[in-house]
């Protein structure tokens, strides 16, 4: 497996375990940040559960009267209508078109499309009549969890009705493609297709048949990045220097939730329990990311005995005392339905107060960098410096103060889950810098900073930009991240001239 044509860059190999079936290693030592592979997807479309969405953008709610495909009727947008290149004029259409298949517009109020749910598979089933030797090579293998996907027979139920027996039926394909063929590539999708967003914007899935056999570990160790513009190529880098031959690992799940979430949604959605470090470590390797204050004795934070398990108990390790796991989760869940309700508040100053009050009521509750508090600490990131009565220039010393520090706290979180290339790290790392260079420049009016300590302060948050600037850099200039990057930038460079023009004479 070390030449691969599809692959430009390839400095990974595949190797075998039964534990874990195929996974991708490090050929050779990998500083971190360079490329490891690089990927064109074997198909992309729409996600499922989702909206009406156009077929060539993505773009949701199309209107049903004006934006549809000439051809066969199904969603496309005026701009994608045009222009011929786009994915729906080039895949499924003429099979839409030729069985005469009618695109039912959704009833008012629903919001999910099942009908929809079929294009991707139906893209894969067409690419693999194209490539059928990248198909049998790389596609075919990958892992579809049949066994696991009919335990949920009512899930099973409707991806059989809704696309095997759709496409084969009213899309007339049932001499081509058999109902255990679109079953095993729709397990396909659901185990290994990766969210990708649209050079708009919209998310949607694609399947990297290569990269698509990352082991999941929840402290990855590599970086992916998905490029509309470059035909949604995908670039893994490495998060973090790499040792030659180790194990690479994407992480499958939210990085931010504790260990009983990941659990849940990776036995849901992906089939299997993770047993990496972080989720067998009762304190997630030092973080106390899912630890709870103890009832019982002042400083005591009591930990889960076996994270992964369901019917663990959790113990102090002060005091000793236990708690069961159901009393345990009855109370995050109740702690949860009111972060919701405030998180489901009108973005503005009393949302922003509502926040700060469950912060400082889950003291006497939580570990301070559990991850209910980072989550609120994340959504205060966000609100400090942008909602009304809390704009950047209106904010008092003290709160600027308090934006750092609220930074400091999910930097110290993420530098233990996502080290190194982490677009989430390099997001806070920009929030970090504002209030840091606004706090310079006011202590220096008040007389409090010298000029010399006026510089050394602003050359920290250079630091933070530039990192934040270089982890942001292999972003596709499009989206969030890479519009970021280039603000970014801007700010890197007036923060340059502005140090420089301080000149020597302060000091
Ligand atoms: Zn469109
Ligand atoms: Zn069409
Ligand atoms: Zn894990
Ligand atoms: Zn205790």
């Amino acid at each position: 497996m070390t030449s691969n044509p599809t692959l430009s860059v390839n400095r990974t190999s595949v190797e075998w375990s039964p534990l874990c079936g195929r996974f991708l290693v490090a050929k050779s030592a990998t500083p971190g940040r360079e490329i490891l592979t690089e990927e064109l997807p074997f198909a992309l479309g729409p996600k499922c559960n989702g909206p009406v969405v156009c077929l060539g953008c993505y773009e949701p709610d199309p209107d049903p009267e004006e934006e549809h495909c000439l051809e066969c009727g199904w969603p496309l947008c005026e701009d994608c209508s045009r222009n011929e290149d786009n994915h729906h004029s080039k895949m499924e259409c003429s099979v839409l078109s030729d069985a005469r298949a009618r695109f039912f517009p959704l009833p008012i109020g629903s919001s999910h499309c099942p009908q929809l749910d079929c294009i991707l598979p139906l893209r894969v089933l067409l690419a693999k009549e194209e490539d059928p030797e990248r198909w049998d090579s790389k596609v075919a293998p990958m892992e579809h969890h049949e066994e696991e996907r009919k335990k949920d027979a009512d899930l099973w139920h409707a991806d059989r009705v809704n696309i095997a027996q759709y496409l084969r039926g009213p899309c007339k394909l049932a001499s081509r493609f058999s109902e255990e063929l679109i079953m095993q590539v729709v397990g396909i999708l659901e185990v290994n297709a990766f969210e990708a967003r649209s050079s708009k914007g919209y998310p949607l899935r694609c399947l990297f048949p290569y990269t698509g056999i990352l082991a999941h570990n929840c402290v990855p160790n590599t970086c992916r990045s998905i490029y509309p513009s470059e035909g949604y190529k995908i670039r893994l880098r490495a998060m973090v220097d790499l040792e030659e031959g180790q194990p690479l690992h994407h992480s499958y799940t939210y990085t931010l939730d504790g260990t009983s979430q990941r659990q849940n949604h990776l036995k849901q959605g992906k089939f299997f329990s993770c047993k990496c470090d972080r989720c067998l470590d009762p304190t997630e390797l030092g973080t106390h990311f899912s630890s709870l204050k103890c009832g019982q004795c002042a400083e005591g934070f009591q930990v889960p005995r076996e994270p992964t398990e369901t019917d663990t108990s959790w113990i102090c390790s002060s005091c000793g005392a236990t708690t069961s796991n159901t009393e345990a989760q009855k109370m995050l869940q109740s702690l949860q339905a009111e972060v919701n309700a405030v998180q489901s508040l009108e973005n503005g100053a009393k949302r922003l107060e509502e926040v700060e009050r469950l912060l400082r009521k889950y003291k006497s509750l939580l570990h301070p960098l559990h991850y209910i508090a980072t989550g609120l600490r994340q959504l205060l990131i966000e609100m400090y410096g942008r909602v009304k009565g809390y704009e950047m220039v209106q904010l008092p010393d003290q709160k600027l103060e308090r934006k750092a520090e609220l930074c400091r706290q999910v930097l110290r979180v993420l530098n233990t889950f996502e080290p190194g290339l982490s677009r989430t790290r390099a997001m806070n790392l920009y929030e970090l810098h504002v209030p840091l260079v606004l706090l310079a420049k006011s202590g220096f009016i008040a007389g409090k900073l010298k000029g010399g300590e006026l510089r050394a302060r602003l050359v920290d948050a250079i630091d933070l930009l530039t990192e934040c600037v270089e982890i942001l850099e292999f972003e596709d200039k499009s989206s969030q991240e890479g519009v970021l990057c280039g603000v970014a930038k801007q700010a890197l460079q007036q923060l340059t001239l502005s140090v420089e023009g301080l000149g020597s004479e302060l000091d």
